[in-house]
């Protein structure tokens, strides 16, 4: 090696740490040696001692960024009309049921809520529809974002539900005006919700 300047054996400057920033006393460069005596003579045994503390500097702060709790990323925004599905950690529902978003507001305490439906089938496999509602970070928690309602699937539960339907509009099963035909209601939402579904361009 003919330059002693890039020789570490006959100039230990070069093994210092402190050559990744400048040097504020001398104007070296990162990368580049001291030098003294107005740049007339390269500093071959050390570096300046502000360059060395500048790299503890750069280091401190460096690690206090990666210490400080960086921002989460803006989670998804909740809609109204939007499917999820419970996360595995939610033992309240079956990984089938499916949530659909039915409102959004901020109560009267200040924090965001949602309030959603829960389609599911019950211990015999027949459907039911609960209606529910909770803060919204409790909901991020307890439900998943699921893809949109695919048609076919509206299409076959809107068939389904038909059947019930015919039942709850049968006034010899169910008289009308009655409190199980009023709970029943909510079916007949349902169906005319599949039914626009089902019509909605392919999607
Ligand atoms: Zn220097």
């Amino acid at each position: 090696m003919s330059n002693p300047d890039l020789n570490p054996a006959i100039t230990p400057a070069l093994n210092s740490p402190a050559l990744a920033v400048a040097c504020d006393s001398c104007g070296a460069q990162p990368g580049d040696l001291c030098t003294s005596h107005s740049g007339t003579r390269v500093r071959r045994n050390d570096v300046h001692r502000v360059r060395s503390l500048a790299l503890k500097h750069a280091e401190a702060q460096a690690a206090a960024v990666r210490a400080e709790p960086q921002p989460a990323d803006e989670p998804p925004a909740i809609e109204v009309g939007q499917n999820y599905r419970p996360t595995t950690e939610n033992l309240h529902h079956k990984a089938t049921d499916r949530i659909v978003v039915r409102r959004l507001w901020t109560a009267d305490d200040g924090h965001d809520a949602v309030a959603y439906d829960i389609h599911g089938t019950d211990y015999a496999g027949r459907d039911f529809l609960a209606h529910s509602a909770c803060p919204i970070d409790v909901f991020r928690r307890s439900y998943r974002p699921d893809e949109p309602e695919r048609r076919a699937d509206a299409i076959e539960r809107a068939e389904h539900l038909a059947n019930i339907r015919d039942m709850v509009n049968d006034p010899t099963i169910i008289p009308p005006g009655s409190l199980i035909h009023g709970s029943y209601v909510f079916l007949l939402d349902e169906i005319a919700r599949l039914q626009a579904v089902a019509e909605e361009p392919q999607r």
